[in-house]
């Protein structure tokens, strides 16, 4: 079987079976907990609507959690069918932001790739976050100025209560030279970020807003 849940999807499962340990530690009631397994298990079929025989039997089991360690063991045996963010090298990335003269790449080898929706990462020196997002099966590279708000906020990537700052890109306008500034608030620590999405809409929502002015 092939690799088939985003990591998105992942954070998503993962959330439901969180959501079961906290049902069998606190309900007691057996009806309220069989109503319990189904919702999550509905939930999360609900993201693989053509799911193969092989990819329910694979996700099926989940409605056996009750602790935490049955739902780590879980997550462990799907990780291998979590589809890694596309591939990327550091010359790659150089291209993405050919305008961004001593580019610091973060060292790809220290990140797991099928744990990230997008690459993003704050480079200190010049208070620049730059972000690869995977759009419509392309990556798209979006730079701009970053500034802590030192204060918890939503953010607009993964739409959790987090860390944030104010992210300012310019965005090329209709004519030639005008440049439209857009801000948007977003977490300051893109791993924690990656950690909390569980959909991709605001993500696409957010390349839109910024691509398509
Ligand atoms: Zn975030």
């Amino acid at each position: 079987m092939n690799p088939f849940i985003r990591s998105n999807q992942y954070n998503f499962i993962k959330k439901q079976t969180q959501v079961l340990v906290n049902g069998h530690a606190t309900v007691n009631d057996q009806e309220v907990l069989n109503a319990l397994r189904a919702l999550s298990l509905e939930k999360v079929l609900w993201l693989f609507e053509e799911a193969s025989e092989d990819q329910k039997n694979l996700l099926n089991p989940m409605v056996d959690i009750k602790e935490k360690l049955e739902a780590e063991d879980f997550l462990e045996i799907l990780k291998p069918y979590v589809i890694p963010f596309k591939e990327i090298s550091e010359a790659a990335i150089k291209k993405i932001f050919p305008k961004a003269k001593k580019l610091k790449i973060p060292s790809l080898e220290n990140i797991d790739f099928k744990e990230i929706s997008y690459l993003g990462w704050l480079d200190k020196g010049s208070n620049k976050k730059f972000l690869i997002i995977e759009y419509k099966n392309k990556l798209v590279g979006i730079s701009g100025g970053y500034k802590d708000s030192n204060k918890k906020g939503i953010c607009a990537l993964c739409n959790r209560i987090e860390e944030i700052g104010m992210f300012t890109s310019s965005v090329k306008g209709l004519t030639q030279d005008a440049f439209i500034t857009r801000g948007n608030y977003i977490c300051r620590d893109s791993q924690k970020c990656n950690e909390n999405i569980v959909s991709l809409d605001k993500l696409n929502n957010f390349v839109e807003l910024i691509e398509n002015k």
